[in-house]
């Protein structure tokens, strides 16, 4: 599949290590303004800012998580979670859908949107 989507949990939690990560690296930045103890403070400050982050997006991941809707994949036939009425598999990548309509449409992420599905109703 030439899907070039990942999984949207998937993608809000690489999204999460990346501020960890980031956080970390700001804070190590710190150590190299030792001898200037207002701007140590600043890059420390900072780093536990995107620590903080990743932690209110992990929080976020546990909210999203209650609302995903577990199917099982039909092409790999793994059990894997989805969000919105569209997402692909966390697995193969095989986009999914919960809405007959849209089975066999070629696979986007503005089906999701609150836009879209007003136009639709319309
Ligand atoms: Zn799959």
């Amino acid at each position: 599949m030439g899907v070039k989507y990942s999984s949207k949990i998937n993608k809000i939690r690489s999204f999460a290590l990346a501020l960890i990560f980031a956080g970390f690296i700001v804070m190590y930045g710190g150590i190299f303004f030792r001898e200037n103890v207002i701007l140590m403070t600043i890059f420390m400050i900072l780093g536990l800012i995107f620590i903080l982050a990743s932690t209110v997006v992990y929080f976020w991941i546990g909210m999203l998580s209650t609302r995903t809707i577990q199917v099982v994949c039909p092409s790999c036939q793994k059990p894997t979670k989805m969000l919105g009425r569209v997402d692909v598999c966390m697995y193969c990548k095989e986009p999914l859908t919960l809405d007959p309509e849209l089975e066999g449409k070629e696979f986007d992420e503005k089906y999701n949107s609150k836009k879209y599905s007003k136009v639709e109703k319309s």
